[in-house]
C-alpha cells in the first residue's frame, strides 16, 4: 500500500482540511490529551492518515505533547518507505507569530523542526497555508512564512510545494490537484 500523511500542530485545521481533500468526516477523539491515535482512511491501495496534532494543547500536560512528538516522528521513521507524501499544515494567522515567540526564547521551532524532519525523507512534501482567508496580507505571509522554512522568497517561486488554502471555505483546489499528481507520477512510475 501507499500512503498520504498530515502532519501540523493541534488546531489548524488539519481535520477540516483533510475532510475536505478526501471527504469523509474525520472523528474527533473524545478529549484532546488522552490518546494518541493516527486517524488512518483506506482508499483501495492507498492509506490516507490524519497523525495527532503536536504542540501545546491547553490543559494538556507538557509531557504528554513529547509523547505526541515522539509518536509523530516514530511512525513516519517505520512507515516511510510506502509514504509517498506528507502534508505539514501551519495556521497562516498565527504560524509566524509562535515561531518568533519560540525564536526569541532560542529555541527551535516545533514546527520548523518538523518540517525539516519531513523533508530529510524521499517523500514529496507539501506545505498548506490554512485559514489564508483570516490573513490580510497574504503575499507578504507566505514570503516570510516561506523564508522562515528555509525557501528563498518569493513564495511565488515554491508554487510545487506552498499551498495557500482555506479548508473551512473549500479553497483547496491546487494542494488537491498535487497530491492526485503524485499518485499519477507513482503510478507511471510503477508502469515502466
Ligand atoms: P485540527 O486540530 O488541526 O484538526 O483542527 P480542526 O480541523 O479541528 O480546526 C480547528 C479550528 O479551526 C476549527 O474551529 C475550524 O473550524 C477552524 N478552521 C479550520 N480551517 C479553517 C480555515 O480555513 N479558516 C478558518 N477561518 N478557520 C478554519
Amino acid at each position: 500500500k501507499l500512503e498520504i500523511i498530515f502532519v501540523g500542530r493541534s488546531n489548524v485545521g488539519k481535520s477540516t482540511l483533510f475532510s475536505r481533500l478526501f471527504g469523509k468526516e474525520v472523528k474527533k477523539g473524545k478529549r484532546p490529551g488522552t490518546t494518541i491515535k493516527p486517524n488512518t482512511l483506506v482508499y483501495k491501495d492507498l492509506l490516507v492518515t490524519d497523525l495527532p496534532g503536536y504542540g501545546y494543547i491547553h490543559g494538556v500536560r507538557r509531557d504528554f505533547n513529547e509523547r505526541v512528538k515522539d509518536f509523530i516522528v516514530h511512525y513516519i521513521e517505520s512507515n516511510a518507505e510506502r509514504i509517498i507524501c506528507g502534508i505539514h499544515v501551519v495556521d497562516g494567522k498565527s504560524f509566524l507569530e509562535i515561531v518568533e515567540r519560540w525564536e526569541s526564547r532560542g529555541e527551535i521551532p516545533i514546527d520548523i523542526e518538523m518540517y525539516d524532519f519531513l523533508n530529510e525523507f524521499d517523500f514529496q512534501v507539501f506545505l498548506a497555508v490554512n485559514k489564508m482567508d483570516k490573513v490580510e496580507k497574504k503575499d507578504y505571509t507566505l514570503n516570510a512564512i516561506s523564508e522562515k522554512l528555509g525557501m528563498i522568497p518569493p513564495w511565488t517561486n515554491w508554487k510545487h510545494r506552498i499551498f495557500p488554502v482555506s479548508a473551512k471555505k473549500g479553497e483547496v483546489d491546487a494542494l488537491g490537484g498535487a497530491i492526485r499528481n503524485v499518485l499519477v507520477q507513482k503510478k507511471r512510475h510503477d508502469l515502466l
